[in-house]
């Protein structure tokens, strides 16, 4: 089986660059396509409360035999709960869904600087106890644009491991990227694939074509040359193992450099804007 490789984040802990990601997946069909995934090789999946599937995630773990201490389980802390006590039960009601008694990272899913008086800072601290404790192996953030990280940074004492951003061809997202590297955060590419937005473009099919590989390996690839971590979603037994072969073939330079400017800016952006996004679930 393919060795997946791993990033070192920045409080030591090794997270394997490549996951499987749940968003969308309904709670009653999560259980079956972690199963396929487990199978497939993957040993990160990437869930959140929002999602509403974490148990099915927990479900398809148990289920598969193998050690909790060779998977890598990510969830996030839901837009409702940022205040400290709301964060507190529900993160436990994460590990309680789970059925694990630590997650190995877990997100602020969104900064939300129009709620909650724009109070991120204390969220995050809340977030230091659950590394403290153990809880959360590992802590980090999702959406945050770099002047929320400079506030983290002027008051907080923990650096987030990682941050989860949008980035795809058509939204490389670099100014983010870019701040995240600077400080030593690693980025993980949410959407990778645009939500199959990418795949009919004629540079990626040309360079698809030309190497022999499918569009989607194509983009996930590029996307771990440039350093971050993916994981993308499907429920289609043949997608989740294509998207799983991707250490056995590399893309040369200019091939990266030109899929990389197929960005659109902010016209590419197929998520909200972390600036302005206020949704709580009801
Ligand atoms: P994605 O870019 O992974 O695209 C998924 C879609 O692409 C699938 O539904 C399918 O239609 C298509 N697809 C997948 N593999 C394919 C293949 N091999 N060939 C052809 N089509 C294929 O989109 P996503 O699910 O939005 O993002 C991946 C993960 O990122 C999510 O599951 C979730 O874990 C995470 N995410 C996080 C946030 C956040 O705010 N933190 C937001 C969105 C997604």
């Amino acid at each position: 089986m393919t060795a997946i490789p791993t990033i070192e984040l920045n409080d030591g802990n090794a997270i394997p660059q490549l996951g499987f990601g749940v968003f969308q997946i309904p709670p009653e069909e999560t259980e079956r396509a972690v199963r396929l995934a487990l199978e497939a090789g993957y040993r990160h999946i990437d869930t959140a409360e929002m999602y509403g599937n974490e148990r099915g995630v927990g479900e398809a773990i148990r289920a598969s035999g193998l050690d909790r201490a060779d998977l890598y389980v990510t969830s996030k802390l839901n837009n409702g709960f940022h205040r400290p006590d709301d964060a507190r039960r529900a993160f436990d009601d994460t590990l309680a869904a789970l059925g694990f008694d630590y997650v190995d990272l877990f997100l602020i899913h969104w900064p939300l600087p129009t709620l909650y008086d724009g109070d991120y800072v204390s969220t995050w601290k809340t977030l230091e106890d659950f590394r403290s404790d153990g809880r959360a192996r590992s802590i980090g953030v999702s959406n945050f644009q770099p002047e929320h990280l400079e506030r983290l940074a002027a008051e907080c004492d923990v650096t987030p491991a990682v941050n989860q951003i949008e980035a795809h061809p058509y939204f490389v997202n670099d100014e983010v990227r870019d701040y995240d590297r600077a400080h030593g955060i690693a980025t993980q590419a949410w959407s990778p694939l645009a939500q199959g937005e990418v795949l009919d473009d004629p540079v990626i099919t040309g360079i698809a074509e030309r190497v022999g590989r499918t569009p989607a390996q194509v983009v996930l690839r590029w996307h771990i040359e440039r350093g971050d971590i993916v994981f993308p979603k499907s429920t289609t037994p043949a997608r989740i193992r294509e998207n799983f072969e991707l250490f056995d073939f590399r893309l040369e330079p200019d091939d990266v450099e030109r899929i990389a400017a197929l960005d659109k800016g902010e016209d590419g952006r197929i998520g909200p804007h972390p600036e302005t996004f206020a949704y709580v679930p009801a």
